[in-house]
């Protein structure tokens, strides 16, 4: 009989982190969780979460608590540079019919409800604290943590993000993320009444999108080329957007004159990396951005890390060899997230190439399709 999993640590306190750390104490295992920032924050603009999301996360138990801190909405409207409607994509209810398809929420809220969760539910959290050792043999991982104390573990969970240490600790440094050559900037608005859906405007040289986040707040996001990838000047950061702004006229050109405050500007280069097999080494496994970060074409990388956690939290538990557990969840997981990161990919490279003859409405369909099939 193989020997069952029952101490986790978990090394990054992020989306996928958290959203693992509650679902193993869901099931009586015991999760250590260290996070590197001593003061655990993260940025305030929002997150949109698909319909496959809102299912991931009624599998693990937060669905209500999680439709309370943000904006349920139903569909995503798809719209030309000067605002005319061009497609409306209903989302499909796949969490239930009492549940709403998709959730625009902010990062702060939704670290809330998920940091609130695992935390309630058992995890032993210690902040400011990172892995520097990791000596695995048969039965258990041996680990030396930064503050010089040490812990024995059954497993050891990676989801430390893009510049993953854990993923360098196993594999060295051979999988390093690349620069799109896009960026994305991202600004909160009041909201108005008819921002009640995702709305994705196609811009003449880059897209831009309005998401609710909650009853008065909705946030903006504009992507744009930036060839060689620029340290932007922080006190810039609104006369820039603005800049990357200038194609839109409708809604998203009225907005753009609102933006008078550089510190209200949350900029984000994009960079990807989809590793490939194997996510794993013995005891220690890759999770989220450690393995697939895309970039946010499709509104999909957070959504990829919480059902890697749904996947892993199912498997981790059974009672069979855990290189055979560690290879199911790879299995699982591989082509779903590669599509999503691919796909991701090609709609930047669209942009770039001021495409306009391409099917971006046929590839979100299909992206929803393959999304709505079980994890
Ligand atoms: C501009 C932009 C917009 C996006 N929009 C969306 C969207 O609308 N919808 C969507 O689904 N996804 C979106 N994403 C993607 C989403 O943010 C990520 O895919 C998601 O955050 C990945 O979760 P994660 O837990 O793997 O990593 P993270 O959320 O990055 O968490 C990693 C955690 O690990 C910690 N950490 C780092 N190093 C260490 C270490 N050495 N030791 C301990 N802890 C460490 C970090 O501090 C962090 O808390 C977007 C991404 C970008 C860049």
């Amino acid at each position: 009989m193989a020997q069952r999993v029952s101490r986790v640590l978990i090394v990054g306190g992020g989306i996928g982190g958290l959203s693992l750390a509650s679902a193993l104490c869901d099931r009586g295992l015991a999760v250590d969780l260290v996070e590197l920032q001593a003061e655990w924050t993260v940025y305030g603009v929002g997150i949109i979460q698909q319909c496959n999301v809102v299912r991931a996360m009624a599998d693990l138990g937060l669905v209500d608590r999680y439709l309370d801190a943000g904006f349920p909405f139903e569909a995503v409207g798809m719209y030309a540079p000067d605002g005319r409607l061009l497609a409306k994509i209903p989302g499909q209810r796949l969490a239930g019919p009492q549940y709403p398809a998709n959730l625009g929420i902010s990062r702060l809220a939704l670290h809330t409800v998920l940091s609130g969760a695992a935390i309630e539910k058992g995890t032993a959290v210690r902040l400011g604290t990172t892995v520097e050792r990791l000596d695995q043999d048969e039965t258990g991982v041996d680990v030396t943590f930064s503050d010089g104390t040490a812990g024995r573990y059954d497993v050891v969970v990676g989801a430390d993000g893009l510049y993953s240490k854990v993923r360098g600790l196993l594999f060295g440094d051979k999988n390093r993320p690349r620069f799109t050559g896009q960026s994305v900037w991202r600004h909160n608005f009041p909201r108005p009444v008819e921002i009640d859906h995702l709305a994705a405007f196609t811009g003449p040289d880059g897209n831009a999108g309005l998401c609710p986040l909650s009853h008065e707040l909705m946030y903006l996001f504009v992507t744009s080329e930036e060839p060689g990838n620029p340290r932007m000047p922080a006190d810039q950061l609104h006369t820039l957007m603005r800049d990357r702004m200038r194609g839109f006229g409708g809604l998203i050109g009225a907005l753009r004159d609102q933006i008078t405050d550089p510190a209200q500007v949350v900029y984000k280069p994009m960079e990807v990396l989809m590793m490939p097999a194997p996510w794993y080494r013995g005891r220690v496994v890759l999770l989220g951005d450690a393995v697939h970060a895309t970039t946010p074409h499709l509104g999909q990388g957070a959504g990829m890390a919480i059902e890697d956690a749904v996947v892993l939290a199912e498997l981790l538990p059974q009672d069979a060899p855990l290189g055979d557990l560690l290879a199911r969840y790879m299995e699982r997981r591989y082509e779903r997230c590669r599509f999503i990161v691919d796909s991701s990919i090609m709609v930047g490279e669209w942009e770039m190439a001021r495409r306009h003859d391409v099917d971006r409405i046929g590839l979100v369909k299909r992206m929803l399709e393959v999304t709505a099939q079980p994890v």
